[in-house]
């Protein structure tokens, strides 16, 4: 099997019009190696680019893919990239409210399948990123007693790079999450990194006043 490509092309270097895509394909990813993914997405994503490929598009497969569980209308988690229980991780975790669940996600979304709803998800994002970031800052970080349930997960290689991410009950900031698997570097403080993605956007409503 050739060492470098990113091609869902051909399996044997000897052998031409053979094409393997999902669960079978063995490929080359420029930033994390080389890879095999079992995974929902990367089979649509690679299995589309095989077809394309058949009839002469001729490209590569660049698609960094995610995939999903959801635990029950409650509990749900996106990852990305290399979340091996092998490699060291960093968590950063907020409170969540009725609003972070996968339920509540599939509904405002309008899509059944995430990682097309990630895509438009994508360009609000950016924008909404850099407003939490800003204002996450004044964030209360204390909370005794209260329920952190979502969050980042962070998985680091040896170089302490981020080549993985594991968000719980926290959707549609794949666009983020892929950007920072691309970047391929180190991070001073993680837990800024993880306000990106908007994790603190409970803590900053004001508690109602009681009458
Ligand atoms: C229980 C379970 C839970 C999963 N949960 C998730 C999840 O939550 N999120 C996620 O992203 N992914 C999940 N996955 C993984 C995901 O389902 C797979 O990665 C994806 O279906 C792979 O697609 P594929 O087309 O590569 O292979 P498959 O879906 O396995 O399709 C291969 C097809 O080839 C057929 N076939 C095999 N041999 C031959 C042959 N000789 N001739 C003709 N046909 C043949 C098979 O019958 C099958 O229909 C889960 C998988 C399982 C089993």
């Amino acid at each position: 099997m050739p060492e470098k490509t990113n091609n869902v092309i051909v399996v044997f270097s000897d052998r031409s019009n053979l094409w393997v895509a999902g669960d079978a394909a063995s490929f080359y990813d420029p930033v994390l190696g080389r890879r095999r993914v079992e995974h929902h997405d990367h089979a649509v994503v690679s299995g589309r680019l095989a077809g394309e490929n058949m009839t002469g598009a001729g490209r590569p497969y660049t698609h960094q893919s995610m995939f999903w569980s959801d635990l029950g209308p409650e509990v749900g988690y996106e990852a990305i990239g290399l979340v091996d229980s092998s490699l060291q991780t960093v968590g950063v975790f907020a409170k969540a409210s009725k609003k972070d669940s996968p339920k509540v996600a599939s509904e405002q979304s309008g899509e059944a399948m995430r990682s097309d709803a990630e895509e438009e998800a994508a360009q609000k994002e950016e924008a909404a990123s850099a407003k939490a970031s800003s204002a996450a800052a004044s964030a209360s970080t204390s909370g005794k007693d209260e329920k952190y349930g979502k969050g980042v997960i962070f998985y680091l290689n040896g170089e302490n790079r981020v080549v993985g991410l594991l968000l719980w009950n926290v959707f549609s900031r794949m666009g983020l999450a892929r950007k920072i698997i691309r970047e391929n570097r180190t991070y001073e403080d993680l837990a800024e990194l993880a306000k990106l993605f908007n994790i603190h956007d409970e803590e900053l409503v004001p508690k109602e006043q009681p009458e």
